[in-house]
Order: C-alpha cells, then sequence, then structure tokens
C-alpha cells in the first residue's frame, strides 16, 4: 500500500509466531474510534467486572499507545496516552498461559520483570488464596484481525471479587477483545479508503491538467503516470483504438504483453462499458453481465498468469465515441475497488477521451495546415518562376511594338492592330509585375532591411508619378503633411509600392472632377504613425470590405470592374503593412467615397 498505510511483518517468540498489522498514525487519530474503544473499556470494568480496564492501539513505531480507559482514577491519569513497546509486552508473554484465542494469562511469578514497564500496578493487598488476584499479575487481551495480525491490546486489573477470573468472565473478555478488534479494523478501513479517494481524486486532478496537452503522445503518457501512482496499482493497459504505436499501449507497467485475443474482448468491453457509462470489475470473486462465464474465466485465467487477482476496465471516450480503454490491475493484496475509486476512474476515462478527441482534432488540423502550407508555398514558387519567365519576352514585345508603332509605312488597320498589341502586352506586364512583387513581398524568408523613410515625401513623389493619370480624369492631389518629416522604418521599395497602389486605386476608382487627399501625422498611438489614402470616388460595399485584400478579389460593382485591373494591388498592400508590423483600416461608403488608413511604427 502507498504512504505506508499498514505494514506486515512477523516475529516469533518462541513457540508462537505473531503476525503484526501497523497501522499509519492517521487512523487512531479519529475520536470515532477512540469513543468506541471507550465503549469496550466501559463494558470490561461495568459488566465484566474489574477495577480498570485499558485499550491501546499498536502504531506503526511498534509501540502501543493507550487511547481508551476506564475504571481507576489514578490509573487513567497514569497510563492514558502512554506508549511502551509491544516487543517487551511478547517477551512477557512467552510464559503466559493462553486462556482463549485472545486472552493471555501470565502469573505475578512468572514475570520476568518489573510489570509496571508494561502496565499499572495496583496499590492492592494480595489475598492468600491459589485462585486469588496478585497485584503483580498480567491479563491481556491481544486484539488481532481477522488475519490473526496483532492490532493493539486490552488489559484489565483489580477484578472485583478479588478472584482470578473463571471461565466465563475469560469468554466475556474475549467477545470485548473481538468488540475491539472490529472498532480497530474498520478504523483502518476508513483510513486507507479516505486515503485511495484521496489518491484516486490527484490522479482525477493530473489528468484534467495534462488535458491541456495538445499532443496525444504525451498526453497519453501523463495520464498513464497519474494513474499508476494515483491508484497505487500494481499494472496499467492503456489503449487507444486508432493508436499505431501498438507496442507501447500493449505493455503493462511491467511490460507484460497482452494477447491478441485478450486485446479484442477488452475493446468488446471498453465499448459495451461506455454504452453504459460504467466501469467492470474482474476478479475470481466477482462475476459480471458483461461477461459471458467463458470470457469471465479467460480473462481470470490470464489475471492468474501475469499475478494480478483484480482488474478495473474503464473506457475513455468522447460523446457517442469509444476511443480506447483503461485497466488498472491490483494484486492480492488489495481487495475490491471502492465506489469512489471506481467513480473517480469512470471520471478519468471522460477526461482523458475528452482531451484525446480534442488533442486528435489539433494534429489533423496541425497535418492540414502544413498541407496546405506546403501547397501555399509550392503554388508561389510556380507564379514567380512562370512571372520570371514570361517577363523577357513581354518586355521584347512591348519594345517592339513601340518600334512598329512610329512607323509611318505601317496601313490604319496595322497601325490598330500594333496598338491593341500593345494594350494587351502593357495589361500582362502590370500582371507579371504584380505577380512578382507579390512573391516577393509573400516570401517570409526575404526579410526586410529597414531603412529610414520619409513617409511624406514618398507621398508626395507619388502623386507627382501619378499627376498624368490624374490629370486625364481631372482628379486632383491633396498632400496633408507636417511641417516636420514623419519618418518610417522600413524597405522604401516597399513602401512606394504600398503608397502607389492604394493612390493609384483612388485615381481609378474616382469620378471625374474628383478629390484625392494623401496625407501622413504621427500617432494616435506613441511611436506611431498614421498614412491615410481619400477619395471622393465609387466607395466600396460592405461585403466587398469583406474580402478587399484577398488575392485576386475584384469588386462586384460594375462600374469598378469596367476599370483594368488583377485583384492584386490590396493584397500586396496588405502584406507590406504586415511585414512592416503596421495595420491597414477601410472606410467606404458607397457613392460617397473610400479612406484607407495605414498605421506603422514610427523610425525610433
Ligand atoms: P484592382 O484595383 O487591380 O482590381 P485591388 O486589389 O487594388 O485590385 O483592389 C481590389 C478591388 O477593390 C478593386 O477591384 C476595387 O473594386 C476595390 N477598390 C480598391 N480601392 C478602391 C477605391 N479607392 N475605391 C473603390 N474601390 C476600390
Amino acid at each position: 500500500m502507498g504512504q505506508g498505510v499498514s505494514v506486515v511483518e512477523e516475529t516469533s517468540s518462541d513457540s508462537t509466531t505473531y503476525r503484526i498489522h501497523r497501522v499509519m498514525a492517521d487512523a487512531w487519530s479519529h475520536t470515532a474510534l477512540k469513543d468506541s474503544l471507550q465503549v469496550v473499556a466501559d463494558g470490561v470494568v461495568e459488566v465484566v467486572g474489574f477495577g480498570v480496564a485499558a485499550v491501546s492501539v499498536l502504531h506503526d513505531t511498534g509501540e502501543l499507545e493507550v487511547v481508551a480507559l476506564s475504571g481507576d482514577d489514578g490509573a487513567r491519569d497514569e497510563l492514558l496516552g502512554t506508549f511502551s513497546p509491544l516487543s517487551g509486552l511478547l517477551e512477557e508473554l512467552t510464559v503466559a498461559e493462553h486462556w482463549g484465542p485472545r486472552l493471555r494469562f501470565v502469573p505475578h511469578e512468572r514475570l520476568s520483570q518489573n510489570v509496571s514497564t508494561i502496565g499499572w500496578v495496583p496499590d492492592y493487598e494480595p489475598v492468600d488464596d491459589p485462585d486469588a488476584w496478585h497485584p503483580m499479575d498480567l491479563l491481556i487481551a491481544l486484539i488481532t484481525d481477522d488475519a490473526g495480525e496483532i492490532r493493539g491490546s486490552m488489559s484489565v486489573d483489580l477484578p472485583d471479587d478479588g478472584m482470578r477470573p473463571g471461565p466465563e468472565r475469560r469468554r466475556q473478555l474475549e467477545t470485548y477483545a473481538e468488540q475491539a478488534a472490529r472498532a480497530i479494523v474498520s478504523a483502518v478501513e476508513r483510513a486507507r479508503l479516505g486515503e485511495r479517494v484521496r489518491l484516486a481524486d490527484t490522479a482525477r486532478k493530473v489528468v484534467r491538467e495534462a488535458a491541456g496537452e495538445l499532443s496525444s503522445g504525451p498526453l497519453l503518457d501523463a495520464a498513464r503516470q497519474a494513474v499508476v501512482d494515483g491508484f497505487d496499482i500494481q499494472g496499467l493497459w492503456l489503449r487507444t483504438f486508432d493508436d499505431e504505436d501498438d507496442e507501447r499501449q500493449r505493455a503493462n507497467r511491467e511490460g507484460t504483453p497482452i494477447p491478441a485475443a485478450m486485446l479484442e474482448m477488452g475493446d468488446r468491453i471498453a465499448r459495451a462499458c461506455w454504452e453504459h457509462q460504467r466501469a467492470l470489475m474482474v476478479s475470481t470473486r466477482r462475476e459480471d453481465w458483461l461477461l459471458s462465464p467463458e470470457e469471465h474465466q479467460r480473462i481470470c485465467d490470464f489475471l492468474l498468469a501475469v499475478h494480478v487477482t483484480s482488474i478495473l476496465v474503464v473506457p475513455l471516450g468522447a460523446g457517442q465515441e469509444c476511443l480506447g480503454v483503461l485497466a488498472l490491475a491490483r494484486d492480492d493484496t488489495d481487495p475490491d475497488w471502492s465506489d469512489a475509486e471506481i467513480a473517480a476512474a469512470l471520471e478519468i476515462g471522460q477526461d482523458l477521451g475528452r482531451a484525446l478527441l480534442t488533442a486528435r482534432l489539433f494534429e489533423r488540423e496541425r497535418k492540414l495546415v502544413d498541407e496546405l502550407q506546403q501547397l501555399d508555398a509550392y503554388k508561389s514558387r510556380l507564379i514567380a518562376t512562370v512571372s520570371h519567365e514570361l517577363k523577357t519576352p513581354l518586355s521584347t514585345v512591348i519594345g517592339h511594338v513601340e518600334l512598329l508603332d512610329t512607323d509611318d509605312e505601317l496601313s490604319s488597320r496595322g497601325q490598330a492592330s500594333v496598338q491593341a498589341i500593345g494594350r494587351g502586352a502593357h495589361r500582362l506586364h502590370n500582371l507579371v509585375n504584380s505577380l512578382l512583387m507579390l512573391a516577393k513581398v509573400g516570401d517570409p524568408h526575404n526579410v526586410i532591411e529597414p531603412v529610414l523613410v520619409d513617409i511624406g515625401r514618398a507621398l508626395k513623389e507619388v502623386a507627382q508619378l501619378l499627376e498624368m493619370q490624374a490629370d486625364d480624369r481631372d482628379v486632383t492631389f491633396d498632400l496633408v503633411t507636417p511641417q516636420d518629416a514623419v519618418v518610417a522604418h522600413g524597405d522604401p521599395y516597399e513602401l512606394d509600392q504600398l503608397v502607389t497602389n492604394l493612390a493609384s486605386n483612388a485615381v481609378k476608382y474616382s469620378g471625374d472632377g474628383g478629390r484625392v487627399e494623401l496625407g501622413v501625422e504621427e500617432g494616435p498611438a506613441a511611436g506611431t504613425l498614421t498614412m491615410w489614402v481619400s477619395d471622393e470616388g465609387l466607395g466600396i460595399s460592405e461585403s466587398d470590405q469583406q474580402q478587399l485584400f484577398a488575392e485576386f478579389f475584384r469588386s462586384t460593382n460594375p462600374q469598378a470592374l469596367a476599370q483594368p485591373g488583377t485583384g492584386l494591388g490590396l493584397t500586396i498592400v496588405a502584406r507590406i503593412v504586415e511585414r512592416h508590423h503596421g495595420r491597414i483600416e477601410v472606410d467606404s461608403e458607397l457613392g460617397v467615397g473610400t479612406t484607407f488608413r495605414v498605421t506603422l511604427p514610427l523610425a525610433p
């Protein structure tokens, strides 16, 4: 047993061998036990007729403690709460007369030492009769349990009639000693059960804590240890139904493998147990309706072969599904499983089942994310390679188109064709550039080497760059920048691209004669800057706003769709903002206009 609840040892004194059962102090501190033993002592004094009766219990130190005393006040003051070694008593008892299964009598003339080391000597004048009681006589009942192990003692003195007790009184004393034994054994049992409940409770808590573990391997290892320690068992089989690690789950703590036929039966029992939300106890002493007599016999044969006398089978599961089985094994020093232990084990099966399911889902999800990430990386590589390969021939096409465009000898039909080819080639060129940019800002291996970037200046340069485009539509730029430069820390090319994409969209999706505001300021929080691009154009519907930054997303608004575009500009913007640890927000209303606001860390 764990925590030294009891220790059984054997000692022999000459012809008699005593089994001594020492019990942890907890059992004795129980007031209920002391009260019961007091009733025994009182009975001996009042009913059997003695001046003093003392009951002692045996501690795990090997000492007897007097815990109940009835009769003489002087004896109570002197003896109650005192300790004496059991070994000394047993030595004296080697010469004792056996007056019954428990009762031992040592006449004063046989005592080897002063009896006061064992008990109290009354101040009493002996009567001159061979059957008369002598103050130095020792009459003691050894309190033994069902297994015959010593648990304590009950000694008496001062018989009312001054005589050594005859057969009737000896029988009565035996009965009282038996009563004391029962009180002691049940107190020990109570303490032992309390201890088990406490351990099972600890196991339950540990399993619950382990449930935070999101990989099934470590989760099962932690649970296995908690159950073995918590239930103080000799062996544990833990098996989950869809675990490929067969070796691990087949073995118990000592590595005893389970035969395949037994595994199959275990699975069936676990599923039946889960269906009925119960556990199953199997031992030679106990049959259960869940098992056929043959199954019961097969399990008992197996248990015998692995030196186990009882097992508690507990299903693991969640919802409708039974996910595995726990089998807790005990050998013959342990009796049956208590209700509290069974309840705790069942709860562990449920907690562990739920945790296992979560861990499995999490593992599956992690695997899926890994696969998707690999797929995404592959796609990015493919796009980057194709785009790169397209870039050179496209540049050649554009170069030749420009050359042809200046050829006066070309017919007007030929000129129209060349211009159409030119428009198409430019669109393709834009697409290729966007794809290359997207691949670049989406590549986690491509890290930024930051420098100081004056955002106000970047806005001004972009406005100049887009001047022609804006003029075509009669759109005007307003620049709102503070006197002092507002400086970010980042990749100048990427930040320039960010402003260009937002500003060119603002122009593209503005009506003729619109106004576009480009601005920057420090704040709102300390150490940040805010840059904005506002227009009075088409605006973006609420539903479109949800997908605005997705790759290849283009508006559902036909007016917006009429403008050329790839649906990649804002995706690139969002990635650049993310790479610079910033944030982007959009504020837009259909037919009124749109504002994109980007917050970035200010350069230190
Ligand atoms: P593109 O402009 O090439 O289509 P973007 O990713 O830059 O791709 O923009 C995605 C969509 O968001 C656009 O198709 C457009 O419908 C909408 N959008 C972006 N900016 C604005 C804006 N300033 N005003 C109205 N709609 C916009």
